[in-house]
């Protein structure tokens, strides 16, 4: 489902080009669960970016769902993310001047689909925020954004899902919330999971954990089934 090949990210702001990713290789079947681990600064969160084709790569190749993203242009990148990806972005990035229930909708409507506010409902009901679907992003503490979040994620009814610290910023029972959230559409969908985080006991809750570390995958290890509960 995601073939990720000599991936490698420079940035080029202000004097100093700085290369974030050098040289990455992974790739995931169907339905697995992945983690991806590593300091602060090591390019997590730009690898998630890439894979999900938010951004596009220095050089090298991103392959999902069998489509090659390397070429496209930003809209047909934005065309193939409506249709497979989901992203729980690590700040939220919730639009501020919609209600909990909009938000959701807005992926729905891009896709044409019918009875938005009924599905977007359903998914807030899922998350457990159904009551506070006309509260706006600033009426709500920043667990129940992350939900929003969520559901939002959700109603693309992605096949891979892209997800930055999902659990960072929650107390542990939220957290734990949001995990068997996740864990539940894996199972129940299918769906693809890709989660960077620094909860090394949510990592080995996924299949795969791949550590990177100044841009370059240092291990890539599959774990145990023993590890799982
Ligand atoms: P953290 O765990 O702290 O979120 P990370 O592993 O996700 O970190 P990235 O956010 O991918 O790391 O950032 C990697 C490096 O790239 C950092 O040094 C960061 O300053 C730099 N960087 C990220 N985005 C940009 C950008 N748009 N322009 C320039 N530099 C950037």
């Amino acid at each position: 489902i995601l073939e990720i090949k000599d991936l490698e990210k420079t940035y080029y702001s202000g004097n100093h080009p700085l290369t974030v990713l050098q040289g990455i290789n992974f790739s995931l079947q169907a339905g697995d669960t992945c983690a991806i681990v590593g300091p602060s600064g090591s390019g997590k969160t730009t690898l998630l970016g890439l894979c999900a084709g938010l951004d596009r790569a220095s050089s090298g190749s991103v392959v999902l769902n069998g489509i090659k993203l390397d070429n496209l242009s930003e809209d047909e990148r934005a065309q193939v993310r409506n249709q497979y990806v989901g992203f729980i972005f690590q700040n939220f990035q919730l639009i501020s001047t919609l209600t909990a229930v909009e938000n959701v909708m807005v992926p729905l409507e891009l896709r044409g689909e019918r009875n938005v506010h009924k599905q977007a409902m359903e998914l807030l009901e899922r998350v457990g925020l159904a009551e506070r679907y006309d509260h706006y992003p600033t009426q709500l503490s920043g667990g129940e954004q992350q939900r929003v979040s969520l559901a939002r994620a959700f109603s693309n009814k992605p096949t891979i899902l892209f997800a930055d610290e999902p659990t960072g910023n929650l107390d542990e029972e939220t957290g734990q919330k949001v995990e068997n959230l996740l864990f539940d559409l894996n199972r129940e969908a299918g769906t693809t999971l890709v989660l960077v985080t620094h909860d090394l006991e949510l990592a080995e809750k996924t299949d795969r954990i791949i550590r990177i570390k100044g841009g370059a995958v240092v291990s890539d290890q599959v774990t145990s089934v023993i590890n799982k509960d």
